[in-house]
Formats: C-alpha cells, structure tokens, sequence
C-alpha cells in the first residue's frame, strides 16, 4: 500500500464530500443488468402480430401440430445457419435461450459423452477452461454440472492462447474451452483469426477436446465501419482436421425479444445429427410458430438482419459513448486509461469492463449501491465470484436512457475517487 503523504486528508475530505453530494440527491440507477431497452424491444413489436391463421403453413407443414423435427423449421435453419457462417444441416432451432442448449449439450457430453469421447465425461473429473474476467452465468452453469474450471486471461485479441495449450496438452481430463468469441462479455474483445486458427488445431490430450463458443454478440456491432471479424470456428475446426470440435451457441434474445425469441447451436452436421437424438428423447420438437415469426420478421425487416441490428446500434451506441466520455472527462487519462482506472471502449457487444488501479472494486460497488447506482457485484466475472485482484467491475450501459448512464458514471468516478483515496490513507 502507498504510504500516505501530508496531503492525504484533505484529498479524502474533498473526494467524501463530492460523493456525499451525490448521494443527497437520492438517485435509483441501474447499471447491472445487460438487457436491452425498451426502444430496443420495440424495434420488434411487429413479431407479436406478424403469423396469423392463413399463415400457418409455411412449405405445407402444420406449425400447429408435433411434427417438423427437433432440428427447427428449414426456413429458420437457412436464416441462422447464415448468421453463424453454416450450412442449414449444421446449425439445431431450438427454444428461448441460448443457455439451456448449452446446458444441454454440456448435460449430454456428461453423461454419454460425445461421438469423439470414450465415455461420459462425469466419469473422468471434467475440467473445463473458462476466460476471465468473463460471464458470470458461464461459471454459473458449468459448476453446478460438476466442471472444475480452469481461469485463463482473456486478452485483447481472445484467450491467452499459449495458456489454453497448456492446459489441453496436459490432461485427458481438461475437456474443453467455454468463452464468447465475439465482443466478449464483460470486456468486449474478439478473437483473432489467427487465435481461432490455434485453437481449432489445438493439440489436446483429450481425444474429445471441445470448443463452446457462446457467439451471443456475433452481430452486435455498434459502428457501421469499425467492426469487429467474427470467425467461423465449425469451419475452422474442419479445416484443421477436428471437424466434430467446435459448438457456436446464439440467440435473438438481444435481436429480438430477450424474453421469448430463439436459441440455437452451430456445429458439424454429425454431432447436430447426434444432438438432435439427445434432444428428441427429451422434447418432440421446439416452438415451431416461436421460428417462423422470427424468420418472416427478420427477413421481412428493411435490411434484413443487418439492417435491424444496425436500428439497435443506433439506440446502443450513445451509451457506449457516454460511459467513455464521462469516463474520461471524471478521472482524467486518454484512450481509456487513467492513473485511478481502465477500461474498455469496444465496437459492439452488451458490456464494458472496467479495472480499478488499486485493489477496491468491492468498495467502490459498496459505494456506488449507497448513492443509489447498483453496479454488477465485484467479482461476479470471475468463477467463485472472487477476483483475485478485487479489481474488474463490469458495466452494463444499454438498459438505461443515455441520460442516467451519464449520471451513474459520473456517481462511479466519484465512488472511484474516494474509494482510491481510502485505500491510500489506510482508512478501508
Ligand atoms: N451468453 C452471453 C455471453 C451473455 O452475455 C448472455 C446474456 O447476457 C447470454 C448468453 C444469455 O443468452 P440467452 O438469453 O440466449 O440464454
């Protein structure tokens, strides 16, 4: 810890008055939740009225009725087997959220394993890599399953990949690697090509090794022309000679309607051949009617997919923009770096995280909550909720109007100040 100097109680004073006229004015902002807005939701009103009686048919198949397959409707299969870069036969339609077909093919890689496995994974102490800071409900899944996890960094241009390779290359029993590919949650990073490339050729001792990428922000670019690449790991892994390695999870919950909308998974025809077997034994098929609304939607939408993506970007992107700002002009620094923090000002996505210089992210949080801004916990984006620097908050800007997300950053730099000072003098 910084030894005090002369100066330090008078620079606590000021920095506690600042925050204690923040916190008089009785604010109640929510910066935590990674949902959309209302204006967001909006944009897609249309899908609650769009599939009526004359239209239930679609290429003569009754929606209405059981059958058409666990896999989802053909028309939906093209349209999201385009957004993942796979062919219809490699991508499964299944129901709202992304995360239970993660449960599930986690769930069946436990207790059958997968076609490349020599047995259920529960049987073998699974261990799975996970990148952090990363996304709590991620930890949240896969412990509860059994996973022991593996922490690796994630970096600017995606996982630390030397890392990755070490733990793969050491033991049958590390079984795969969980983390977002595209504009990661909570950091928004991307991986490379170059990365992606490693790591579909990755030399593993598990026969079975597998990549589950959870692609929920594929298409979630906030600018037109600076965009991140999202990569096409199903192929990839084919090209490297590991075609059954990788499974792309997504979802419209952040297109579309987060509480209702489509999750579905990207993967070699053979293991969704397998997958859809594993499903069919729990389910006689997905919401049908839930898919073609979204395909008549989105296909009907001006634009298509993009150019409703590109509607969101415009109502996201501003409060992208006040974080930085306000950021910026409160605790000094550039490109998104001061003396007191960091943070990140990525090109699409839900989040950004933000790294406190000292280690006081759980004060900071404390202070925040008691001038009426609730933050994500301090150390929610690491397994355990325990950040072993007590350093990463997690922002979540695009639920709140623009005019509160420059309110509550204004109320976390003065939580940062003061809390930076505290740390200083010795006082918490
Ligand atoms: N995956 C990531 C990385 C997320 O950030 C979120 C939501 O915040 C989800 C999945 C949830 O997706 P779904 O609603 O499809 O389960």
């Amino acid at each position: 810890m910084t030894k005090p100097d002369a100066a330090t109680p008078a620079r606590i004073s000021s920095a506690r008055a600042e925050y204690e006229a923040l916190r008089s004015r009785g604010l109640k902002l929510n910066m935590q939740r990674g949902q959309p807005s209302d204006a967001d939701f909006d944009l897609s009103d249309a899908l609650l009225t769009i599939v009526g009686p004359q239209d239930i048919r679609p290429g003569g198949l009754d929606l209405r009725n059981y059958p058409g397959g666990v896999a989802g409707i053909p028309e939906a299969r093209a349209l999201f087997g385009h957004m993942l870069d796979v062919t219809p036969e490699q991508v499964l339609i299944w129901n709202n959220a992304s995360l239970e077909l993660q449960g599930h093919a986690l769930t069946w890689a436990l207790l059958r394993g997968l076609p490349a496995s020599s047995g259920p994974w529960a049987a073998q102490k699974p261990q799975m890599i996970v990148t952090t800071p990363g996304y709590d409900r991620h930890f949240l899944l896969l412990e509860p399953l059994g996973f022991e996890l593996l922490s690796v960094e994630m970096q600017p241009d995606g996982p630390d990949l030397e890392e990755v390779e070490r733990l793969a290359a050491g033991s049958e029993q590390v079984k795969g690697l969980l983390f977002v590919p595209t504009y990661s949650n909570p950091g928004g990073e991307s991986i490379s090509r170059e990365k992606a490339r490693r790591l579909a050729g990755l030399k593993a001792a598990a026969p079975d090794f597998t990549v589950f990428a959870d692609d929920a922000y594929r298409v979630h670019h906030l600018h037109a022309s600076e965009r991140d690449t999202p990569v096409n790991l199903v192929e990839l892994c084919r090209e490297a000679g590991h075609p059954d390695r990788a499974f792309v999870f997504a979802s419209t919950s952040k297109i579309t309607f987060a509480g209702a909308g489509l999750g579905f998974v990207a993967s070699s025809a053979a293991n969704i051949r397998a997958l859809s077997e594993w499903l069919n034994a729990q389910s006689i098929g997905p919401n049908k009617i839930e898919q073609w609304r979204h395909v008549r939607f989105i296909e009907g939408y001006p634009g298509g997919l993009e150019g409703l993506m590109a509607e969101h970007a415009k109502i996201i992107a501003p409060k992208f923009a006040a974080v930085n700002e306000v950021l910026s002009a409160e605790l000094g620094g550039r490109d998104g770096k001061s003396e007191l923090a960091s943070w990140g000002n990525p090109r699409g996505g839900y989040f950004i995280s933000l790294d406190t210089a000292l280690p006081i992210a759980r004060r900071v949080v404390e202070l925040a909550a008691g001038a009426g801004v609730s933050l994500t916990p301090a150390g929610a984006t690491y397994p355990g909720g325990h950040d072993p620097h007590d350093r990463n908050i997690r922002l979540a800007p695009t639920r709140p109007p623009v005019s509160e997300v420059r309110e509550a950053m204004t109320v976390l730099a003065a939580c940062i100040r003061l809390a930076s000072e505290e740390y200083r003098a010795g006082t918490k």
